[in-house]
C-alpha cells in the first residue's frame, strides 16, 4: 500500500515517517515501533493527505483498511508537527456496527459489546455527524438498553441508520477531524502556541487495543516523573475495563505502583507492572526525552498506544533536563537547549500557583515578575508601618519617585497607574526582586481618598487584599494559593553548566549591598551598575544632600559633601566586600538635583525647619532648581560639570573605599562611569579632576591607586562620537533606557500611555523600552562600538540599560563583539543561561 501511495504509509521500522511531513505522534510511534515495543498497527496520514481530505478528496479507504484485516475496529489521533499546537480529540473505536457487535459479544461478553458500540455511536454523532451534544450526552442507560436508545436517537437526529461500513465511519472521521484543524478558531488557537498559519496536521489511524473484555483488561497512563517537581516518581492510574484516558477519571482506578492508599497494578498484575515499567524506561532512554505513555491491558498483555512528552512546570523542566544528562542520556549542551531561559523566572520568584483560582481585577505592564498579595496601601509611610507590624502590603501609588523607595523596600509589591518598563518602579522593582505592575491605567487610582477602583466598578480601600502578579501584568482579588521561589541544586547544576559554555560575561545592576548579595548568590561576573544616587535617598542623608544643594558658598557645599563622604565610602566599601575582587562599576551622580527635594508645601516647611531658612527662601530655591524637561537637563555629566564637587567626593570615596576594601580582601580596581555623556570635552575635564583626586588620594596615603574610567555612552550623539571619547576611558557601557529615550524622542516615564495602541496598531512591532530596537537603537549600538573599538582596541564594551538580561539583547551584543551585559540581580540567571543557549547554537552551527 504505501509504495502506490507515499502519503499512507504502514508505520514499520523503515517506512519514510517524518515528522514536517507526519507530524510529532506519527514519528514517535514510530520509534517506539523501532525499539520493538509493542504498539498496535498504524497508519500514518500526512499532511498532504489531510488537506486533501479537508477538500474533499478522500484516499482509496479500501486500501488504507488493508493492514488491519477484516472486521477492524480503530482509532484515529491528531498528529500535529509539534504536540503543543493541539489538533482534534481522538476518535475510538471505529468499526462498530451490528456485526461487531454480535462478534464481541460473544469474545467479551455482551456487556462491554455494548459498552464499546455506545461508546462509538456517542462520540461518532457528537463529533463527526454534529448532532446535539446534549442529547447524547443525556443517555444515562448502560449496556444494551443504553446502546438501543443510542442508535435510535441517531436514526431520529439524523434522519437516517447509523453507518455500518468501517471504510465510510472512517471516511466521515477523517473528514470531520481534518475540516476541524482548518476550522477557524482552531488556526487561531494554533498560532497563539506559535503554530505558522500553513502547519499541516497528520492523522494516525490505528488498530484498537480493546481495554475491554475477558481476562485482565483496562487502560491507562503513565510517566515516571512529577509533573511539577521533576523528581523521580512513577505517577499515572490504571482502570480494569475501561479505554483513552478513562483511568485519569475514574474513581475506581489504580495506583500504578503500590501505593499504601489503595489497589495498584503492581501488586494485581505484577508481570505487566513490570512491563510497563521497563518499556517506559526505555523510552526515556532511546526517545532522551521523559515521555508520558497512553497503554492498554488486553488480557494482561502490554500495548502502548501513544507516547507524548510529558508536560511539565519551569521547575521540572530544569530538573528534567538536569537528570537526563546527569544519566547520560542526553549531553550537557543538549540540556541547557532544553530549558527556556524566561522560564527561570518561574523558579526565581513566588508565582501564582497555575491551578488556583485567578479573579483579574484589571492588567497593566508586567514590570517586574513574581506574585505578591498583601493589604493595599497609599503611601510609603504606610508601608513602612505595614512591614514595621509584619504584615505584608500592596504599595499603590500613581507612580513611584526616589522618595518611595522604603517604602518599596517595605512593600511585598508595587501597582502604578503609570509608567512603562522603564519607569522608577519597574526600575527598582526588577532591582529589588519585588513583583511589580506599572501602566494600570484602566484603575482608578485615587490615593489622596486612599481608594482604587477596578474596572468593573468594584471599590478597594486600605487595607483590601489584592495580589499583584508581574509575571503577567495582572492585578487579582484577594490571595490566591501561590507557588514558592525554588533554586534548587538542579537549578545550580544548570547554571554551572551554562557558565561553562558562555562567552560573554554577565553583570549586575546593583545599588545597594542587597542588591549585591543576591547578585552575587548568582554568581554573577561583576558589577556592571552601580547607580549612586540611590545612596542619598535614605532619610539621614537625604538631610545632608538637601543642605549640599541649598549651600551658597563653596565651603557650605564643601562642609555638607564631607559629611556625605564617609557614607559613600562605607557604602562603596561594602559593594567591593560583597563582591569580593569582581569588578564593580560604579555610575556617578546622574539625577538632576531637584529630584533630591521636597515637593510639597509640607515637605518644604520641614526643610525650611531643618536647614533655619525662611519657607520663602526654600519655595524659591525648589522652584528655581525645578525643570520644564528634567531627562534632558541640568543630570548626568553636566552636574559634573558645573557642580564638579560632587563628583569629586564621590571619586574621593571610592578610591577611599578601594584601598579599605582591598587592605583585608582581594585587590579591588574600581570602575567609574560617568553618566549621559555627549562630548568628548565633557570626559575631559571631569576625567582631569578625578585623576587630580587619585592623584591626593595617593598623596595622603601613599598607596598606589589604579582605577578605569567609563562612558555611558546613553545620547545617540555620544555614540555617533563614540571614536574621538574612547582614547579618553577605558570603557563603553550602552545604557540603553536613555539611549531609547532619546533616540526615539520617546519619554520613558509616559510612552506607557499609548505604547499598547502603538503596538496593537503595529507601529512599533514591541515596545522599544522592554525588546531592545536592534534596528534604530541597534544601529547606533553598533556605530558606537565600531568607532570606539576603531579608536580604542582594548576598549571594554557593555549594555546597562534594562535590555540587558533579555536573550534577545544579549543574542544582539554578542554579535557586536561586547565583553559583557548588565542586568537586575534577579534576571542574571536567565541572561546566563541566554548566553548559554546562544553559545551553543553557534558551536552546532
Ligand atoms: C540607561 O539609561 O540605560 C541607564 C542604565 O541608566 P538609568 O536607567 O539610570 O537612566
Ligand atoms: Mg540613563
Amino acid at each position: 500500500m504505501q509504495q502506490e501511495d507515499p502519503n499512507i504509509t504502514l508505520i514499520t521500522p523503515t517506512a519514510p515517517v517524518e515528522t514536517a511531513r507526519h507530524g510529532g505522534r506519527a514519528k514517535c510511534l514510530q520509534r517506539l515501533v523501532r525499539l520493538d515495543l509493542p504498539v498496535p498497527e498504524t497508519v500514518a496520514l500526512s499532511f498532504d493527505a489531510v488537506h486533501r481530505i479537508a477538500a474533499g478528496n478522500m484516499p482509496d479507504m479500501e486500501k488504507l483498511l488493508v493492514p488491519f484485516g477484516e472486521t477492524p475496529l480503530l482509532c484515529v489521533r491528531p498528529s500535529s508537527e509539534d504536540p503543543d499546537w493541539g489538533g482534534p480529540g481522538a476518535v475510538l473505536n471505529i468499526g462498530m456496527n451490528d456485526a461487531s457487535y454480535v462478534d464481541l459479544a460473544d469474545r467479551l461478553g455482551q456487556e462491554a459489546a455494548a459498552t464499546l458500540y455506545l461508546r462509538f455511536v456517542q462520540s461518532y454523532a457528537v463529533h463527526v455527524a454534529r448532532l446535539d451534544p446534549d442529547a447524547f450526552d443525556e443517555i444515562t442507560l448502560t449496556g444494551q438498553e443504553g446502546l438501543s436508545e443510542a442508535l435510535r436517537l441517531y436514526e431520529e437526529e439524523a434522519e437516517e441508520a447509523f453507518p455500518q461500513e468501517p471504510a465510510v465511519q472512517l471516511t466521515a472521521v477523517l473528514r470531520s477531524m481534518a475540516r476541524a484543524w482548518e476550522g477557524t478558531t482552531a488556526r487561531l488557537l494554533r498560532q497563539a502556541k506559535g503554530a505558522p498559519a500553513d502547519a499541516g496536521l497528520g492523522l494516525v489511524v490505528q488498530r484498537m487495543a480493546l481495554g475491554l473484555g475477558q481476562g485482565e483488561c483496562g487502560s491507562g497512563v503513565i510517566q515516571l516523573v512529577d509533573v511539577h517537581t521533576g523528581l523521580e516518581q512513577i505517577t499515572g492510574r490504571y482502570l480494569s475495563q475501561s479505554q483513552g484516558r478513562d483511568a485519569l477519571e475514574g474513581e475506581a482506578s489504580l495506583y500504578l505502583e503500590s501505593d499504601p492508599r489503595g489497589p495498584s497494578l503492581e501488586n494485581t498484575v505484577p508481570q505487566a507492572f513490570a512491563d510497563l515499567i521497563a518499556h517506559t524506561r526505555l523510552m526515556r532512554e532511546k526517545l532522551r526525552e521523559e515521555m508520558q505513555a497512553e497503554f492498554t491491558l488486553e488480557n494482561g498483555k502490554i500495548w502502548l498506544l501513544d507516547g507524548v512528552r510529558v508536560p511539565r512546570t519551569a521547575r521540572a523542566a530544569v530538573r528534567i533536563a538536569v537528570r537526563l544528562a546527569e544519566d547520560g542520556i542526553i549531553p550537557r549542551e543538549e540540556a541547557l537547549m532544553r530549558v527556556e531561559p524566561r522560564a527561570l523566572n518561574e523558579l526565581l520568584h513566588r508565582q501564582v500557583d497555575p491551578e488556583a483560582e485567578r479573579e483579574v481585577l484589571a492588567r497593566g505592564i508586567a514590570a517586574s515578575p513574581g506574585a505578591a498579595f498583601g493589604a493595599i496601601v497609599f503611601s510609603a509611610a504606610e508601608a513602612q508601618a505595614s512591614a514595621a507590624r509584619g504584615e505584608p502590603c500592596v504599595l499603590v501609588r500613581r507612580e513611584t519617585s526616589p522618595e518611595d523607595i522604603r517604602g518599596m523596600h517595605a512593600a511585598a509589591a508595587v501597582l502604578t497607574e503609570r509608567g512603562g518598563m522603564t519607569s522608577h518602579a519597574a526600575v527598582i522593582g526588577r532591582g529589588l526582586g519585588l513583583p511589580c505592575v506599572v501602566g494600570a491605567s484602566d484603575m482608578r487610582f485615587q490615593i489622596h481618598k486612599k481608594v482604587l477602583s477596578a474596572p468593573d466598578g468594584r471599590v478597594f480601600h486600605k487595607g483590601d487584599m489584592i495580589t499583584i502578579d508581574g509575571t503577567d501584568g495582572e492585578v487579582l482579588a484577594g490571595t490566591p494559593a501561590m507557588l514558592e521561589a525554588a533554586t534548587d541544586d538542579a537549578f545550580q547544576t544548570l547554571m554551572g553548566w551554562a557558565d561553562d559554555v558562555r562567552d560573554i560575561k554577565v553583570r549586575a545592576n546593583a545599588d545597594t549591598p542587597d542588591d549585591a548579595k543576591t547578585a552575587r548568590n548568582f554568581n554573577v561576573d561583576g558589577i556592571g551598575l552601580c547607580r549612586t544616587e540611590h545612596m542619598f535617598f535614605e532619610a539621614d542623608r537625604l538631610v545632608v544632600m538637601r543642605e549640599m544643594i541649598f549651600a551658597d558658598a563653596s565651603e557650605d557645599r564643601r562642609a555638607a559633601l564631607e559629611r556625605l563622604l564617609p557614607m559613600q565610602r562605607t557604602d562603596f566599601t561594602r559593594l567591593f566586600r560583597i563582591m569580593q575582587g569582581k569588578p564593580v562599576c560604579i555610575r556617578l551622580l546622574d539625577p538632576p538635583l531637584h529630584e533630591f527635594l521636597p515637593h510639597d508645601r509640607a515637605g518644604h516647611r520641614e526643610l525650611a525647619e531643618a536647614l533655619d531658612l525662611p519657607l520663602s527662601d526654600v519655595t524659591r530655591r525648589v522652584e528655581a532648581l525645578g525643570e520644564y524637561n528634567p531627562m534632558l537637563g541640568m543630570r548626568g555629566v553636566r552636574l559634573g560639570v558645573t557642580v564638579p564637587e560632587i563628583y569629586d567626593m564621590q571619586a574621593r570615596a571610592i578610591f577611599e573605599a578601594t584601598i579599605e576594601a582591598s587592605k583585608d580582601g582581594a585587590p579591588v580596581v574600581p570602575e567609574i562611569m560617568i553618566p549621559l555623556v555627549s562630548a568628548k570635552r565633557e570626559v575631559e575635564i571631569v576625567k582631569t579632576r578625578i585623576d587630580a583626586v587619585a592623584a591626593a588620594v595617593h598623596t595622603e596615603t601613599g598607596q598606589e591607586i589604579d582605577y578605569r574610567l567609563g562612558v555611558m555612552v546613553e545620547t545617540p550623539r555620544a555614540a555617533l562620537r563614540a571614536g574621538e571619547i574612547a582614547p579618553h576611558c577605558s570603557f563603553l557601557s550602552f545604557g540603553t533606557n536613555d539611549l531609547t529615550q532619546m533616540t526615539y524622542g520617546l519619554s520613558r516615564d509616559d510612552a506607557g500611555r499609548f505604547m499598547s495602541d502603538y503596538v496593537q496598531q503595529g507601529v512599533y512591532a514591541e515596545d522599544p523600552f522592554h525588546t531592545l530596537d536592534s534596528d534604530g537603537v541597534g544601529e547606533l549600538l553598533e556605530i558606537g562600538a565600531q568607532r570606539g573599538r576603531d579608536a580604542q582596541p582594548d576598549l571594554v564594551l557593555s549594555i546597562c540599560g534594562e535590555h540587558g538580561g533579555s536573550p534577545e539583547s544579549i543574542d544582539f551584543c554578542r554579535n557586536a563583539g561586547f565583553d559583557y551585559v548588565s542586568c537586575s540581580p534577579f534576571r542574571v540567571p536567565v541572561a546566563r543561561l541566554a548566553a548559554a543557549q546562544l553559545a551553543v547554537s553557534d558551536k552546532i552551527g
